[in-house]
């Protein structure tokens, strides 16, 4: 994605009707930089609108207006008063509920059953979430005995952190952005958020929402751009910005990591995965199948704690292998709209372009291609989209790239196992540790193999059953910190210890 002039960009456009404006200090602006690109839906690449590219100057205005409000009214409100504002935004979210499913549904073709009971609902319920954790949370407090028998009282007092840089990918962009922007806000803080350049509908929208229910000006800010060299890259090196939440890849997290280093600022990191599902011949096989398809296929494998690597104790391995692939050549492609649809396009030309590459490369690296491994006919109407087919492998090598990276689409390499040590070492045998599924009926198998996966997340007999007080995040390459419930308040609250001798 190349940003240029919004004039020639706008001959583009002829039609151009969701055009994204910066929303800095409560107010919409096409910024000055004067440089936008074209926003295509990836259902059939036709033109959504205009982005707007964030420069510097943009960045620099939107973190001194949330610096501003820092120290304005939105710093004077009480607990009280600030999370009846957040529980209103997320009713207003849900009054505007069919504007934020339409916009989403735009910029990623996902299919409006999955952002309906899924995007949309919890990016209203982050904001609800997080005021209730902020309400009833309690301070440590410490009696400290001291030499005169007096002694001293020791409580710790939380503190917004201040100004956050908010950094969000693409697959589930209104439901990842709120996810930080919910507990910042409720903690205290203000924001500046820099959505993806691929989906930049739902953040505008929020800016709306913000207005609406009378969230100061400078709390939300939105500043659209690309990551090097503009808005993102921007945002985090701002001496201003206290701290930088982050979800998307690990290579980007690196650099961001080190934009972060100045000023020794802190980070919370959500990055990739290369997630493993343990497949035991115990396990119930219709319930292993029935949710191996969706961490395979939901949003067209583009979540981050979707399943690439499915390992199956031996015994089983034909009969799942088989089944899997009845299920994935079950599904139905298509147009958000369509009730009958479970997979959407991926991202964008681009993604398309690298999935596909995968696809190759395994064929080159000596998969079985049991389904899929192409670009489906799709009807005239979409046939210009980013759509690729369902694909499953076998038969790949443990070192092939498409068993050790991080593809991001529709597609699965399945590997026989013969013990449970053996699947373990498998499993964790990756530098990534964002989540993993263990199929199995032996609730002591179920434990021992839980308590052994180098993960942030480990589902046994579901997969992505979330409970927002948990904690959810990544270990070694896939992430730093925990957020959820009380776990967000430890990076978006400073701590002051107060000692008082008695
Ligand atoms: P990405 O890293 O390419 O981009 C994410 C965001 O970072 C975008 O807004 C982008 O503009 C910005 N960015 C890029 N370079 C930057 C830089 N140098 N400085 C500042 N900002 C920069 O990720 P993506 O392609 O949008 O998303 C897919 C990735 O996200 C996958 O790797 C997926 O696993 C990961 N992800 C992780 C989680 C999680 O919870 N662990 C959740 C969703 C997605």
């Amino acid at each position: 994605m190349t940003a240029q002039p919004a004039q020639s960009a706008r001959q583009a456009v002829q039609t151009a009707s969701r055009d994204a404006l910066h929303f800095i200090n409560g107010a919409f602006t096409a910024g000055t930089t004067g440089q936008s690109w074209v926003n295509h839906c990836p259902l059939d690449n036709s033109v959504i609108g205009l982005v707007h590219e964030g420069g510097k100057a943009e960045i620099d205005a939107a973190v001194r207006a949330a610096r501003t409000a820092l120290d304005g009214e939105w710093g004077r409100m009480t607990v009280d008063q600030r999370t009846t504002m957040l529980g209103a935004v997320a009713d207003e979210i849900n009054r505007r509920f069919d504007e934020f499913l339409e916009a989403e549904c735009l910029d990623t073709g996902k299919p409006m059953s999955l952002a309906r009971h899924i995007d949309i609902p919890r990016g209203a319920a982050n904001f609800k979430m997080f005021t209730d954790v902020i309400k009833t949370v309690s301070t440590e407090f410490f009696p400290t005995p001291t030499p005169d028998g007096a002694g001293a009282i020791n409580y710790a007092l939380r503190k917004p952190k201040g100004v956050i840089a908010v950094i969000s990918p693409w697959n589930l962009p209104l439901l990842l952005m709120t996810w930080k922007v919910g507990p910042a806000l409720a903690c205290g803080n203000t924001v500046v958020v820099k959505p993806s350049e691929e989906t930049p509908l739902t953040a505008t929208l929020l800016g709306e929402v913000m207005n609406k229910v009378g969230v100061p000006k400078g709390v939300y800010n939105v500043v659209h751009g690309l990551g090097p060299n503009s808005a993102g890259e921007f945002l985090t090196q701002h001496p201003m910005v206290d701290a930088i939440t982050f979800t998307g890849e690990t290579r980007t997290g690196e650099a961001i990591m080190k934009q972060a280093a100045v000023g020794v600022r802190d980070v919370s990191f959500e990055l990739g995965g290369k997630n493993p599902a343990l497949v035991f011949a115990d396990a119930d096989m219709d319930k292993a199948i029935e949710g191996t398809l969706r961490s395979v296929f939901a949003n067209c494998g583009q979540v981050c704690l979707g399943t690439e690597r499915v390992f199956v104790e031996r015994p089983i391995f034909d009969e799942f292998v088989r089944r899997l692939k009845a299920g994935a050549e079950a599904l139905t492609l298509g147009r958000p709209e369509d009730a009958t649809v479970n997979l959407g396009p991926l991202i964008s030309q681009e993604h398309r372009d690298k999935v596909l590459s995968y696809y190759r490369k395994a064929v080159e690296e000596g998969a079985t291609v049991v389904t899929g491994g192409g670009v489906p006919d799709m009807s005239d109407d979409l046939k210009d989209g980013a759509w690729v087919q369902p694909t499953i492998w076998t038969g790949l090598p443990d070192d092939a790239a498409c068993v050790t990276e991080e593809i991001f689409g529709p597609c699965c390499h399945i590997r026989p196992f013969d013990t449970e040590e053996e699947a373990i070492a498998l499993a964790n045998g990756t530098p990534y540790g964002l989540a993993c599924a263990v199929w199995t009926e032996n609730v002591s198998r179920a434990h021992r193999v839980a308590a052994r996966m180098d993960v942030g997340l480990c589902w046994v007999n579901s997969w992505f059953l979330r409970d927002l007080r948990t904690p959810f995040g990544g270990s070694k390459a896939s992430g730093i910190g925990r957020e959820g419930g009380v776990h967000s308040l430890e990076f978006y609250t400073e701590m002051t210890n107060v000692c008082l001798k008695l």
